[in-house]
């Protein structure tokens, strides 16, 4: 076997592992910079290698298996996930391919919003009532979570109003502001119980509970970035207009999104965020930039684990190694 190939297959099995450790057991045991160092030395080696290309790859696949304590929801939508962009330069790049594939010489308008950093998760409301919600999982099939999303005040159980179509997938993220998080942590010190590595994970683990009562007691909270299947046409035409129609039905949105015009509205925005990244009440771990004409979002599809039409610019690592070892050293 070559040695491209045996690098690639050790990659594999090491981001599996990961992945599992991450998404199926909520306990990571790699901080989040080390997990995409590897995923980027991955990809470059399939790009460079499309002979050694494997659909099971986890370069090619969203999330981990749903767990089976829950059960299923098919996702009427596919849950993806999204590319990343680590530079200036690599921003510059992706505004290239998306107006060259719109054949678009002026600057587009892009829906700006922090990265938060939890879970997402799928919730459908019919005739106005939250009937299900469920994890991301795999992207196709997710965990239903219906009791435990149910409690988490953030999230209404009846929308507001008036005009919303009679069936509405809202998506966002759960997430768990730092506050709750870090004196959730104390209190779990104080008591010797589980201490959670970051407020990611403590997220992940409230939310995948079995008993909803527990959920309730977590610090959870919940902000919706996007739609999936809605039935009826009651919907804007544009990303940020269609989050302005969730907010006046009651759902929270993040109130740090902006609509900006191409790359140089994206990377202020950017800078502006990083600089105060420290001082927002929850953790983010970049920006997402979304082509906000829907219209222009269907042109540009999808490729296997995520849309063209969007982006994370992920900020610089936080987390160290020896930090996460010492957090868990302590538990
Ligand atoms: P991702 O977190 O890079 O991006 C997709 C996710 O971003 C969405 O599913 C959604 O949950 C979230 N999101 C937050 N704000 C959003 C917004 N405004 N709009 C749209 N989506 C938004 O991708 P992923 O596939 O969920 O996870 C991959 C990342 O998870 C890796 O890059 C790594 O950082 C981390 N990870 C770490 C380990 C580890 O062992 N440390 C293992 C697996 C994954």
């Amino acid at each position: 076997m070559s040695d491209v190939k045996a690098r690639i297959l050790a990659l594999r099995e090491q981001l599996d592992s990961y992945n599992y450790q991450y998404y199926v057991e909520d306990a990571p045991s790699v901080p989040d910079a080390e997990y995409d160092r590897l995923m980027r030395e991955l990809v470059a080696l399939e790009q460079a290698h499309p002979e050694l290309l494997d659909p099971d790859s986890p370069s090619q696949k969203v999330g981990g298996a749903p767990v089976s304590a829950f059960p299923e929801v098919q996702h009427a939508l596919p849950m993806l996930s999204l590319d990343n962009v680590f530079s200036d330069e690599e921003l510059a790049a992706f505004e290239k391919r998306v107006m060259d594939r719109l054949d678009r010489a002026e600057p587009l308008d892009f829906c700006c919003e922090p990265k938060l950093d939890g879970l997402a998760v799928s919730l459908v409301y019919e005739q106005g009532r939250l009937v299900q919600a469920a994890t991301r999982g795999d992207g196709s099939t997710g965990e239903g979570i219906t009791e435990n999303v149910r409690t988490i005040r953030a999230v209404p159980l009846k929308l507001k109003g008036e005009g919303w179509p009679a069936r509405l997938e809202v998506r966002g993220e759960v997430y768990m502001p730092r506050a709750g998080f870090e004196k959730m942590n104390e209190d779990a010190r104080a008591e010797g119980g589980k201490v959670f590595a970051n407020p990611r994970n403590a997220a992940a683990g409230s939310l995948r509970q079995l008993d909803s009562r527990v959920t309730a007691r977590r610090p959870l909270a919940f902000y919706c970035y996007g739609v999936g299947l809605v039935e009826g046409d009651a919907l804007a035409e544009r990303h940020f207009d269609i989050l302005q129609q969730l907010k006046g039905w009651g759902l929270p949105v993040c109130p740090e999104i902006k609509r900006v015009q191409g790359r140089a509205g994206c990377q202020a925005y950017h800078d502006d965020i990083l600089a105060r990244r420290d001082r927002l009440p929850y953790e983010i771990d970049g920006v997402v930039y979304k082509v906000d004409e829907l219209a222009l979002q269907q042109q540009l599809g999808f490729v296997a684990r995520a849309p063209r039409w969007a982006t994370a610019h992920k900020f610089p690592a936080q987390e160290e190694l020896t930090r996460l070892l010492k957090v868990e050293f302590q538990v």
